[in-house]
């Protein structure tokens, strides 16, 4: 049977040949820094400016990113979806623009988003294409100093889980692409979908720690894997 509902979870392994380090990736920014040093709160508390140079780090590195055909082929799932009143809920870990710039919308950016700023004070969140600096004021309370990258940190809980639980119990399949699924809460998203009755699938350049809970998987490189299984869906509809 055809899904009416399908709920997708991306991670970084979906935006890796777009050129963005995945974690685990030797020489990737995360090598250079230490993780409680510029994505925790106490790390932000301790030293900010070091914080917002490790972001302005990386919001330079996103600069110049395309989508590749992973994130068209899940706009254009999504879209032939919602033409037949079916629905796609595109929910990603990533903090890139490469599924909105490959066609997608309303993707849930359950940890956050690199293009824009937070502050620390109010919770104002605004876009920003500039430099990240101490210098910079809140236009919401007025407050310098204060924005911090809208990105979750550890520790940190996830945005919008109400809205992504809500999305996940009313699925008929669960998608989980190039995801290690070592993080939670979002590593969870598949015992829920099972406890719900609901189909799950990976797919992943590898066995994720979480394999042995799908009910099926698709091994090899997100941009040959999900166009292929897009169009086999959309060719079922
Ligand atoms: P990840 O780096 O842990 O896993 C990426 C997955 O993608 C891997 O399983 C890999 O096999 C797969 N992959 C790589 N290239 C691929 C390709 N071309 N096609 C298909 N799959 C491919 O990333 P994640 O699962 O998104 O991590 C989840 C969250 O955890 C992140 O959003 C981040 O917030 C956090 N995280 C942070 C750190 C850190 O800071 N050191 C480490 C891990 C996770
Ligand atoms: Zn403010």
């Amino acid at each position: 049977m055809v899904p009416a509902k399908i709920f997708i979870l991306t991670g970084a392994g979906v935006s890796a040949e777009s050129g963005l380090s995945t974690f685990r990736d030797k020489g990737g920014l995360w090598a250079e820094y230490r993780v409680e040093d510029v994505a925790s709160l106490a790390g932000y508390e301790r030293d900010p400016a070091r914080v917002l140079e490790f972001y302005n780090l990386r919001r330079n590195s996103h600069r110049d990113v395309r989508p590749n055909p992973a994130h068209v082929a899940l706009g254009q799932l999504q879209r032939a979806w919602a033409g037949r009143g079916g629905e796609v809920t595109i929910c990603t870990q990533n903090i890139d623009h490469l599924h909105e710039a490959g066609g997608a919308e309303n993707v849930i950016h359950m940890h956050g988003e690199i293009g824009k700023v937070r502050c620390h004070d109010c919770g104002d969140v605004t876009a920003a294409d500039g430099e990240l600096s101490l210098a910079l004021g809140c236009g919401a309370c007025g407050r310098i100093g204060g924005l911090r990258p809208h990105v979750v940190w550890f520790g940190e809980t996830p945005l919008e889980m109400d809205t992504i639980y809500e999305k996940l119990a009313a699925a008929d399949l669960f998608v989980s692409i190039g995801t290690s699924g070592a993080v939670y809460p979002a590593a969870g998203f598949v015992a829920a979908a099972r406890s719900g009755d609901i189909e799950t699938m990976e797919i992943n350049l590898e066995p994720s720690e979480n394999a042995f809970l799908f009910d099926a998987a698709r091994y090899g490189k997100a941009s040959e894997i999900v166009p292929a299984w897009a169009a086999e869906l959309i060719g079922q509809m």
